[in-house]
């Protein structure tokens, strides 16, 4: 049995203090924490309560327009605020899209967002070959174990030799694509960690999910004034129709002008360490609306010929 030490923290301040003790990590909802500690994943030495910090479980608009939602706001109360639903709708489609409503209740949004890798070979410590659960190990997904390697629901795109997982939530993809900003305290003070750059790919430190430094607290995370309310969605693609990790996720979130695009964020998860924004779809979307159908009818017409079920004029 390993011991382990409980401290509740009152505030922000004492959070951060007790977070130097080196193996000492926070906990909000759990929804996550206490199922790798369970499966003797993760190990930590001192449990840090953050659940009663005064000030981290609202939701507020911001000067000049934009909201704040804070580190300790649970998944389904974001989901179903009344200003995320009207001004983010994309935010609340991902959240009713992640888990099941029992997680959602218990779920932070700060957890949210440090929620690890599902996959297999991290939970499972029978496999020993997993460069984010024991670094320098290897990599059971890639093909080191004696089955080869089961990895349909890794990464495709920006993974490294040493590690092919992808982030599995589903939150934060329409964080990256709503260019939301993450707020932290840590020892060194407080600071804004713009969302694009707070996942990190793996590199060659797969056991690092996230650019925060040791001892930092999420507070809370900022969304800039809407301007995506009225054209914005979550596709949720997966094995089963609920409580299933995206195999791939898209938010899209535009402003029309008529059939015009005027501008557009696209944010791609299920295939990355980290949610991937499409930029260049984006820019190819804004001004040329006309050519997404097209290229949809195009690429049909094109197999269909190619089969030999049309014919060379149609
Ligand atoms: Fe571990 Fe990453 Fe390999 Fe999965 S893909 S076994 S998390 S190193």
């Amino acid at each position: 049995m390993r011991a382990i030490s409980y401290e509740r923290a009152t505030d922000v301040a004492s959070a951060v203090r007790a977070a130097q003790q080196p193996g000492a990590v926070f906990i909000g909802g759990g929804t996550n924490l206490l199922d790798l500690m369970k499966g003797g994943v993760a190990h930590p030495v001192k449990l840090i309560d953050i659940t009663r910090i005064g000030g981290l479980d609202s939701i507020d608009t911001r000067p000049g327009g934009g909201l704040r939602i804070g580190a300790l706001v649970r998944n389904s109360d974001a989901a179903n605020h009344a200003l995320v639903r009207t001004r983010y709708p994309l935010l609340s489609q991902a959240l009713l899209a992640g888990a099941s409503a029992q997680l959602r209740n218990m779920a932070t949004v700060g957890g949210n967002l440090m929620q690890r890798t599902r996959c297999a070979y991290f939970y499972d410590p029978a496999f020993d070959q997993c460069n984010k659960r024991n670094p320098g190990s290897g990599c059971a997904a890639i093909g080191g174990h004696n089955l080869g390697g089961h990895n349909r629901m890794h990464a495709i795109l920006g993974a490294s030799p040493q590690c092919v997982a992808v982030n599995p939530s589903d939150m934060s993809v329409a964080l990256a694509a709503l260019d939301a900003v993450v707020l932290v305290s840590g020892p060194s003070g407080e600071r804004q960690i713009p969302f694009a750059s707070f996942h990190r790919l793996p590199g060659d430190r797969p056991d690092l999910d996230t650019t925060l430094d040791p001892g930092e607290l999420i507070t809370a995370v900022d969304l800039p004034p809407p301007r995506f309310a009225d054209h914005a969605h979550y596709l949720k693609v997966r094995d089963r129709a609920s409580y299933a990790f995206a195999l791939v996720s898209v938010a899209a979130a535009l402003q029309m002008d008529g059939h015009t695009v005027k501008e557009a964020r696209i944010a791609l998860g299920g295939v990355a360490h980290k949610p991937l924004r499409a930029t260049a779809a984006e820019q190819r979307l804004e001004g040329n609306a006309f050519k997404v159908p097209l290229a949809q009818r195009a690429i049909v017409r094109c197999v269909k010929r190619a089969a030999g079920q049309i014919g060379d004029f149609a």
